[in-house]
């Protein structure tokens, strides 16, 4: 391929903004040692050059360990804590030993072999989260042989500012390191939404772009690439008059945005004068940090599936308690919706599968299977309740038993409390996410039976049209504004308001200009979006008079098509709510 000619390469668009720099191609280490046949007098020479080389690697680990723990957060450090456990293995240093010492080997050589024979049983092992600890595995093994081999061991860390990184994927230790005062831009073949790579590039606001599919081989360092991060593209080589309309584009959001910033302290409140509890969705602590200083009121959706994604093993009780307190201090007396564990569906962990994952073992079902775990983390959330509003919620519910088996946990976490002499909230609120059309269509009855209802927007479309939300082949089929989801949205929210509960909106619904517009219109009570869309949000809910947009609902409600709905939707909004033209939701898709 001639490097000069523009290339545009599509993926997902998994971190927001724009990055143009310079590429550095990220290769992962391959070390090939050789093996060497010791005499038994270098046998001394060669433990003390293992020795170095394992404290060499876990003194590098260690400041990594405390950066991270320092700019992100210590539930971001876990990734890397889980390595310094690896490094610190005692077990894979005594056989490494024993097997320079028995076999007179090198230590590279003796240290290879051990780690592929004792990581043999890990690979093999049908327990998913084991699977994970692969990756980890190797990534431990390649630092520690890298200082045995002598080789280079510049990481990410050290790359020049104004860098876009091209890799398949990052390992997590190298994740980790992405720093935006030097990373701008991150571009990778592998992965989605959910890839640990993605999380961290998004909490630390880098844009991305993932899953391009080969790249590269096709890619040069040094070679000139433009981020999209909104619309999910990496351009190589991007010609004058592409970043000329890139330029144009990046001024038009620069100028909005600070046009923005004034609303971050700005009250949400309708145009007819309705307070929406307008709240933030966050998987991490950082993310809460940014959720605040952009003026939540609070978390509407606290996705806690990616601290036991962090640690490759179930967070105890003390670990998610300190993290939910911190959460709960900062923005009491707001509150904090606490999502029990949502794992399976597409946060999986490496290496498990399932048939239809999306349709199997996941969230409530899986945590009604692991009650010990479940157990954990009820009395985790409790106990955090005694330090601010927290409340508690269920995902993918589609069943009332379901629900009550969930609230009889909830009530068995508070007589261990109990017992305990620890406190918690007395009033403490159990709600539940409406997910599954079985959950929409019983709101009714499900709301007898709780404090508050979530609609989760993203699996109720997926699980109403049949669409995995994850699935490119499908995505066009993905339309969070089809009349069959809005009718589902409608009933719930006027379920939860005939048994006198408030119910809010956590799926990508509540992050669309006309999602918002027919949630204000249905009459929502909260909305919970990704931290930096809080001011946008705040704008569009100053903008909206409530009674107006109800009778625009009305009509939606009677077409057939989610295109007629938009159309709709998009006529009306420049008919009765001009002023909210210059608002930039377009990218949001609802997925
Ligand atoms: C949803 O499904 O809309 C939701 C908010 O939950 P998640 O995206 O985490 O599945
Ligand atoms: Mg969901």
């Amino acid at each position: 391929m001639a490097r000069s000619i523009e290339k545009s390469c599509r993926g997902i668009p998994v971190s927001p903004g724009f990055a143009q720099g310079a590429a550095q191609v990220y290769r992962q280490y391959a070390p090939a040692p050789e093996e060497r046949v010791l005499e038994p007098a270098q046998v001394a020479d060669e433990l003390k050059r293992f020795r170095q080389a394992l404290h060499a690697a876990e003194r590098e680990l260690h400041t990594l360990y405390t950066q991270v723990k320092r700019d992100l957060g210590p539930d971001f450090a876990d990734f890397i804590e889980v390595q310094l456990t690896l490094i610190r293995d005692e077990e894979v240093i005594k056989n490494t030993e024993a097997f320079i010492r028995e076999a007179l080997r090198n230590a590279e050589f003796s240290y290879a072999q051990t780690v592929k024979s004792m990581s043999e049983p890990v690979a093999r092992s049908a327990d998913p989260l084991f699977k994970e600890r692969m990756l980890d595995i190797a990534d431990v093994s390649n630092r520690v042989m890298r200082h045995l081999l002598g080789d280079d061991t510049r990481s990410l860390l050290e790359v020049a500012p104004g860098t876009v990184v091209v890799a398949h994927d990052l390992p997590p230790s190298e994740a980790a390191l992405l720093d935006p005062r030097r990373i701008v831009g991150l571009v990778l073949e592998a992965g989605g939404k959910t890839s640990h790579t993605a999380i961290m590039a998004k909490a630390k606001e880098i844009p991305a772009v993932a899953g391009t599919g080969p790249l590269c081989e096709n890619v040069a360092d040094g070679q000139k690439v433009f981020v999209d991060g909104y619309r999910g593209l990496a351009i190589l080589n991007p010609s004058a008059n592409r970043l000329r309309a890139y330029d144009d584009e990046i001024e038009r959001r620069r100028v909005y945005r600070e046009s923005l910033s004034a609303l971050t302290t700005s009250d949400p409140v309708t145009a007819d004068g309705r307070t929406i509890d307008l709240s933030a969705n966050i998987e991490f602590i950082a993310e809460a940090r940014a959720a605040k200083r952009y003026g939540a009121r609070g978390v509407g959706l606290f996705r806690t599936e990616y601290m036991y994604l962090a640690k490759r093993r179930p967070p105890t009780e003390e670990e998610q308690f300190l993290v939910y307190t911190e959460v709960a201090k900062m923005f009491k007396p707001y509150p904090v919706i606490i999502r029990t564990f949502d794992l399976g569906g597409d946060k999986v962990l490496a290496g498990y599968t399932e048939a239809n994952p999306f349709l199997g073992l996941r969230a409530i079902r899986l945590t009604l299977g692991r009650l010990d775990l479940f157990g954990d983390q009820l009395r985790a959330i409790l106990r955090a309740s005694a330090f601010g509003n927290v409340k508690v919620m269920f995902p993918m519910v589609s069943t009332i038993e379901e629900l009550r088996r969930a609230k009889l946990e909830v009530e068995r976490a508070k007589g261990a409390l109990k017992a305990r002499g620890v406190e918690f909230d007395p009033d403490f609120e159990v709600g539940l996410m409406v997910e599954t059309p079985s959950a929409a269509i019983m709101a009714d009855r499900l709301a007898k039976e709780c404090s508050f209802l979530s609609i989760g927007s993203n699996d109720l479309t997926q699980y109403t049209l049949a669409v995995d939300r994850g699935n490119e082949h499908v995505a066009k089929l993905f339309d969070h504004l089809h009349p069959a989801v809005l009718y589902l949205i409608k009933r719930t929210i006027d379920a939860a308001h005939q048994q006198g509960i408030w119910v809010g909106m956590c799926g990508e619904f509540a992050s669309d200009l006309l999602g918002m517009l027919v949630l204000l219109g249905m009459g929502v009570d909260e909305m919970s979006v990704s931290p930096g869309m809080i001011p946008e949000a705040k704008g569009i809910i100053r903008n909206i008079d409530t009674g107006v947009a109800a009778e625009v609902v009305t009509h939606a409600l009677k077409l057939g098509t989610a295109l007629e709905v938009k159309n709709l939707l998009r006529r009306e909004m420049d008919r009765k709510f001009p002023h909210l033209a210059g608002f930039q939701f377009e990218e949001n898709k609802g997925k």
